[in-house]
């Protein structure tokens, strides 16, 4: 594995450690916490296998979930220690009521440079050009297949339409960057991957592979069922022609892109073969208020309870800091005394 301190040094601040850092949010590592990612709601429209049970599915009582003013108070306290970049997630977020408010509201907050929104898509058709309007810049949509029987067989639910409908709606609605993010599961996407490519190249849009982790709710997850990006790299050459990789301008990307010779691109985002953790600079936030420093994270730092009572803003910054500080140099996807969160994807927000 990548190791955390080898990449982060070199995008580490020469004047850590000087008063003006003092409310920054930077680990043991080195690396500065510049993303957030909230989780409006863990409920959803469809099913996925890889993330939630197909039934009985017990989601977090209303009351529970943070409201739109106390995740405003949040990333505001977050922005002033360094959060610049917003990505809104779920559960499937446009489930939650009035989503463009929250974008809106969220949109005013001074240091705040991107809001990004990641959804399976079949309800963005009515939304997008609200979203936008909000303040909404990005949108990852979630596109596994262009069958409608997988599609069932995935989400099980139907509804392929309406996620293209979705993906034609937010082009029409003019976002700075729509990309389409399919996962890469052995047996799943093997056969469609260089259809998936040649959608989204016709589209102008950039189709990327997440390998499958160990997040199921499931958890039938099994190291075999990974689709490995490098396999799915070659199969792509062997259609496409070979493959040019992009510079990378941001280190904190989780992606690697490429171009193949006849213009279309990929992206593909490892977290099994290739993890990205030394360049990790996100943080994220649940439903239900409570800080995760990693998708794999054993522990949370609950905020809800101190927005619910007297407590300062200094006193949620340091709630953050102490998540941060406790962040680990990567994961152990690959190591035997790896342990699977309890939390599904679901619940933590992807
Ligand atoms: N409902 C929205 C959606 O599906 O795009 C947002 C939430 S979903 C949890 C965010 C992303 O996580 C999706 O792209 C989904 O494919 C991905 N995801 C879900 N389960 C996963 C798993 N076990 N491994 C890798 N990615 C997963
Ligand atoms: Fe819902 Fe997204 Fe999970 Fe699928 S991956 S079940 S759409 S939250």
């Amino acid at each position: 594995m990548e190791s955390a301190d080898s990449s982060a040094d070199s995008s580490a601040d020469s004047s850590v450690g000087t008063p003006k850092d003092a409310g920054r949010l930077q680990d043991g590592f080195g690396r500065r916490h510049h993303s957030l990612r909230i989780s409006v709601t863990d409920r959803c429209n469809i099913r996925c296998f890889y993330c939630m049970p197909a039934d009985q599915v017990t989601f977090l009582p209303k009351a529970d979930i943070l409201s739109f003013e106390e995740i405003h108070r949040v990333v505001s306290v977050l922005a002033t220690a360094g959060i610049r970049r917003l990505r809104l997630t779920g559960g499937e977020p446009l489930v939650r009521h009035d989503l463009a408010g929250l974008i809106q509201m969220l949109s005013g907050i001074d240091g705040i440079e991107d809001i990004a929104l990641t959804t399976n898509g079949m309800l963005l058709g009515p939304q997008a050009v609200a979203l936008r309007t909000a303040g909404l810049q990005r949108v990852n949509i979630s596109l596994d297949t262009l069958r409608e029987a997988t599609f069932q067989r995935i989400s099980r639910r139907p509804g392929l339409d309406r996620v293209i409908a979705g993906i034609e709606a937010a082009q029409a609605a003019g976002f700075d960057e729509v990309r389409l993010n399919a996962l890469a599961i052995r047996g799943l996407v093997d056969d469609e991957a260089e259809g998936l490519v040649r959608f989204a190249s016709q589209r102008g849009l950039v189709m990327r592979f997440i390998e499958f982790m160990p997040l199921d709710s499931d958890r039938n997850w099994d190291a075999g069922d990974v689709l490995c990006g490098d396999q799915l790299l070659e199969r792509l050459e062997r259609h496409f022609g070979p493959a040019t990789p992009l510079p990378r301008p941001d280190p904190a990307q989780p992606a690697r892109d490429y171009r193949f010779a006849g213009g279309q691109r990929v992206g593909l985002i490892r977290p099994v073969t290739a993890p990205f953790c030394g360049a990790c600079d996100r943080l994220r936030l649940t439903a239900e208020g409570a800080l995760r420093n990693c998708l794999f994270s054993q522990q949370e730092w609950s905020l809800r309870d101190l927005l619910r009572s007297s407590a300062s803003d200094a006193e949620i910054l340091q709630t953050a800091q102490a998540c941060v500080a406790a962040k680990q140099a990567g994961h152990l996807i690959n190591r035997p005394e790896f342990e699977q969160p309890t939390r599904a994807m679901y619940q933590i927000g992807g």
